[in-house]
C-alpha cells in the first residue's frame, strides 16, 4: 500500500472531468443545471466540466470519450439518472476511448434530486451530490475485472414447459444441459391443460413437440423424480448435488386423473404427458454436477380455496377451472355436460379467486400472506372454457361473475368478444359484495343460488340459479424454500422469486449466473413462460460464451498489514465462502489473516463495518473514497449552498 503523502501527491494530480445531464428536462426542470457546473468548476482539481440534453446520447458520450483520448482527463464523474440505468453506458464509452472503465463514478440528480426536490434545494443537493462524487473521484483506482473459469454447462430445475424450453435453446447454442423435474412427468402445469387460450390449440401436441425434442437431444440429460440436495460455488463454477428415485406409485395415478384421460396404458401417456420411462430412475442415486449457469422454472401451484370460499368443499358442484377442463377433456364433443354424473344445464364462472386479494376483505393463508397480484392467465382460460362450452353445449347457459375482465395479450380480447357473441351473461361485482353461493331454495331443478349485486345495473340485486359453480383459481409461487435457503434466491413481497429489474434485467436474479425462466417468477400464460425461458438461455449463453465469466471488481480486499487476524469480518460475512481465516507465515511465524474469495464477495461491506483496524475495504468503494466524499459535502464551500 502506498503512503499517505504519496496518495496525497497523486491525487492532486488527478484531472477530473463532470458532466451534467439535462435529461430533456427531467433534471433541469427542477434543478439549475448551469449553475451547479458554475460552482462544481470552482473546486480544485476539476479540469473540466460540460452539460447536455442527454448524456447517454451518442453526441453526450462522445464528451468524455474526446477529453479522455486528448488526455484532458483522467478521471470521470456523470450526474445523470440512477446509476441501474446507464452506469454501465458511461463505463463502455469510457472503454471504448481507451481508458480503464472504473476511473467512473456516478451521482444520481434524477431519481435522488430532480424528481424529489423543487427549487433551490434541488440545486443545492444535486451541487453537493456532484461535489461529493468528484471527491471520491480522486481517490478512485484503476480496477480489472475479476476473471473465473466458466464450465459450459447449464442446469435448468423445472421440467415445465418453460423449463423445457430453456433447456432446447441453450442446447442449441451448444451448451450441454442437465434438466432436474421432481416429478416423474415433463410438461408441468400446461400438462393438466386441454385446448389452451388464446389459440384454443391442443396443450398436448405442444408439450410433446417440446419434451420428444429435448429428450432426444444428445447434449440434454434429463433426470426426472429428481431433488437438488446441495448447491455451493459461484457463476461459471457451480456445483449442485441431486438425488434421484423411484415414484410413488400414487404419483402417476394422481397425474393422470388430474390429466382426465384415465383409461389409458402408461405407454399411450408417452406422447401426451411427457412420461419418459428411460428418465424414470428404478433406484435412489446420488449424482454431482458441475455448471456455469443454472436456470431456474419452477413454476407455479394453483391456489386451493379457502374452505367455504365461494361454498367450495361445502357443495360439490364447486369446482375449480382447472377442475373443468379436466373434465371437458373427458366429456368431449359429447351435446350435454356431465360432471359428477349429473347434466349441467346453467354455470357461474367466478373470476379472481385467490388473486387481487385486498386486505381487510379476503383472508391471508397460512403464512399470513394475500395473493395481491392478478394471475393474468384466468381470465382469458375462462373465456376459452366458456366459448367452448357455449359452442360444445349449446344447451346450456353461463353467468360470468368478474371483477375486471384482463385479456390483455395478443388474441385474448377476441375471447372476451367471441363469448359475448356466444351469449355468455357478464355480472361484475365488487371486491367487498363478491357473489354468494347458497342452496337453491326454489322450485326449480337447479342445487345453487348465486346472489350478487351488479354494478353493470348499478346495483341490481342479481339472482342465478345454477347447477355448476366455477372458480378461477389463481396461481401461487411453488414451495422453493429449499433452493431458497440453499442458493441465497431473493424472494419478492408476493412470494415468487425476484429479478434484478423488471425492465432491464428480467430474467437475471441478483445471484450472478441464476437466471429465471417462466411461471416461478410471476403468473405467466405459456408464451410469455416460453419468453422469459428463451431470454433466460439467451443471458445463459452470453455468459457462457467465453470459457470465463468476468465479474465486477468491487470486492473486499484484506491489507496483509494490517489484519491482525481477529476474524470479526468472517463472522459477519453473508456470503457462505467468500471470507476465512487461512494460515500465513509472515516474518517467520504462523499466524492467521482473513482471505477473500472475490467470485464469492458480494461487495456488501459488512466485514469493513466491524473490522477493528481498517484493515478490510471494498474495492471502488473503500474508506478513503467514502471519507473524501464526506468531508467534500460537509465542506465550508459547499455546505453553505
Ligand atoms: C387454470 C389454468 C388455466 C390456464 N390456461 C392457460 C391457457 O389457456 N393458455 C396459456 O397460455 N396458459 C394457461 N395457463 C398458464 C400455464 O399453465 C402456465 O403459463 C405454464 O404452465 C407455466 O409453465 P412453467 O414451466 O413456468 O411452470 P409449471 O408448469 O408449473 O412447471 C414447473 C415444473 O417445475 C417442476 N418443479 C417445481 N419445483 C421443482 C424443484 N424444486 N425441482 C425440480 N423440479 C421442480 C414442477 O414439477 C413442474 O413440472 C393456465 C393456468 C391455469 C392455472
Ligand atoms: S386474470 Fe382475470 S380472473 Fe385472473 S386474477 Fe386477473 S383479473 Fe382476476
Ligand atoms: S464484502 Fe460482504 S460478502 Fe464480501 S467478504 Fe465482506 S462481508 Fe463478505
Amino acid at each position: 500500500m502506498a503512503d499517505e503523502s504519496e496518495d496525497k501527491e497523486k491525487t492532486s494530480e488527478r484531472k477530473v472531468g463532470v458532466y451534467l445531464c439535462y435529461c430533456g428536462g427531467n433534471i433541469s426542470d427542477h434543478v439549475d443545471v448551469e449553475k451547479v457546473a458554475e460552482k462544481v468548476r470552482k473546486i480544485p482539481g476539476i479540469v473540466t466540466v460540460k452539460t447536455n440534453t442527454f448524456m447517454c446520447s451518442d453526441p453526450g458520450q462522445d464528451l468524455i470519450i474526446e477529453d479522455l483520448k486528448k488526455g484532458t482527463v483522467d478521471r470521470v464523474v456523470v450526474a445523470s439518472c440512477a446509476p441501474d440505468l446507464h452506469e454501465t453506458t458511461f463505463r463502455s464509452a469510457i472503454t471504448r476511448a481507451g481508458a480503464n472503465p472504473y476511473i467512473y463514478e456516478h451521482a444520481n440528480i434524477r431519481e435522488q434530486v430532480s424528481w424529489i426536490h423543487h427549487g433551490d434545494k434541488a440545486t443545492a443537493k444535486a451541487t453537493k451530490l456532484v461535489a461529493g462524487a468528484t471527491a471520491k473521484a480522486k481517490q478512485l483506482q484503476p480496477l480489472e475485472p475479476i476473471r473465473v473459469e466458466a464450465k459450459r454447462h447449464a442446469v435448468v430445475i423445472g421440467g415445465g414447459i418453460a423449463g423445457l424450453r430453456a433447456a432446447k435453446d441453450l442446447a442449441i447454442q451448444g451448451i450441454g444441459v442437465t434438466l432436474l423435474e421432481k416429478s416423474p412427468f415433463l410438461g408441468g402445469r400446461a400438462a393438466e391443460l386441454d385446448r389452451i387460450a388464446p389459440t384454443g390449440e391442443e396443450v398436448s401436441g405442444l408439450i410433446s413437440e417440446l419434451a420428444s425434442e429435448v429428450l432426444n437431444d444428445p447434449v440434454i440429460k434429463v433426470h426426472t423424480c429428481a431433488h437438488a440436495t446441495n448447491s455451493e460455488g459461484y457463476v461459471g463454477n457451480f456445483k449442485l448435488n441431486f438425488k434421484t428415485q423411484p415414484p410413488d406409485p400414487g404419483e402417476f395415478d394422481d397425474k393422470i386423473k388430474r390429466m382426465g384421460v384415465s383409461g389409458k396404458s402408461l405407454g399411450e401417456f408417452i406422447p401426451f404427458v411427457g412420461v419418459c420411462p428411460s428418465t424414470i430412475p428404478e433406484k435412489g442415486v446420488e449424482h454431482t454436477v458441475e455448471s456455469g449457469v443454472i436456470v431456474l422454472a419452477t413454476g407455479f401451484r394453483t391456489y386451493t380455496p379457502r374452505n367455504g370460499e365461494y361454498g367450495f368443499g361445502n357443495f360439490e358442484e364447486v369446482i375449480t377451472l382447472q377442475e373443468l377442463i379436466q373434465v371437458m377433456a373427458e366429456n368431449g364433443e359429447s351435446r350435454e355436460l356431465i360432471v359428477n354424473g349429473k347434466k349441467i344445464k346453467n354455470i357461474a364462472m367466478i373470476h379472481c379467486v385467490g388473486s387481487r386479494q385486498i386486505p381487510g376483505i379476503h383472508d391471508a393463508g397460512e403464512d399470513q400472506k394475500l395473493n395481491e397480484y392478478c394471475s393474468r392467465t384466468c381470465c382469458a382460460a375462462m373465456l376459452q372454457a366458456a366459448n367452448m362450452i357455449r359452442e360444445t353445449h349449446p344447451g346450456t347457459r353461463i353467468f360470468e361473475f368478474y371483477r375486471d375482465i384482463r385479456t390483455y395479450g395478443l388474441g385474448q380480447e377476441e375471447l372476451y368478444e367471441r363469448a359475448s357473441k356466444n351469449k355468455v351473461i357478464f355480472f361484475r361485482f365488487e371486491a367487498d359484495e363478491a357473489p354468494a353461493i347458497s342452496q337453491n331454495s326454489g322450485s326449480d331443478s337447479h342445487p345453487l343460488m348465486v346472489k350478487v349485486k351488479d354494478t353493470l345495473t348499478f346495483g341490481e340485486e342479481i339472482e342465478a340459479p345454477v347447477d355448476l359453480v366455477v372458480l378461477a383459481a389463481g396461481m401461487e409461487p411453488n414451495d422453493v424454500s429449499d433452493l431458497v435457503a440453499m442458493m441465497k434466491l431473493p424472494v419478492g413481497a408476493d412470494r415468487f422469486l425476484q429479478e434484478v429489474h423488471p425492465k432491464l434485467r428480467p430474467v437475471e436474479l441478483a445471484v450472478t449466473g441464476i437466471l429465471l425462466a417462466g411461471t416461478c417468477q410471476a403468473p405467466f400464460d405459456i408464451g410469455e413462460a416460453c419468453a422469459a425461458a428463451s431470454s433466460a438461455a439467451v443471458k445463459a449463453s452470453a455468459l457462457l460464451s467465453r470459457d470465463y465469466v468476468e465479474l465486477d471488481p468491487f470486492v473486499a480486499e484484506v491489507d496483509i498489514d494490517k489484519c491482525t487476524g481477529t476474524g470479526a469480518c468472517v463472522e459477519v460475512c453473508l456470503s457462505d465462502g467468500a471470507l476465512s481465516l487461512v494460515e500465513m507465515e509472515i516474518n517467520g511465524e504462523k499466524t492467521m489473516r482473513a482471505k477473500v474469495t472475490p467470485a464469492l464477495c458480494m461487495g456488501c461491506g459488512a466485514c469493513v463495518a466491524v473490522c477493528p483496524g481498517n484493515a478490510i475495504n471494498v474495492m471502488g468503494w473503500t474508506l478513503k473514497q467514502y471519507e473524501a466524499m464526506v468531508d467534500m459535502i460537509v465542506s465550508d464551500e459547499i455546505a453553505a449552498f
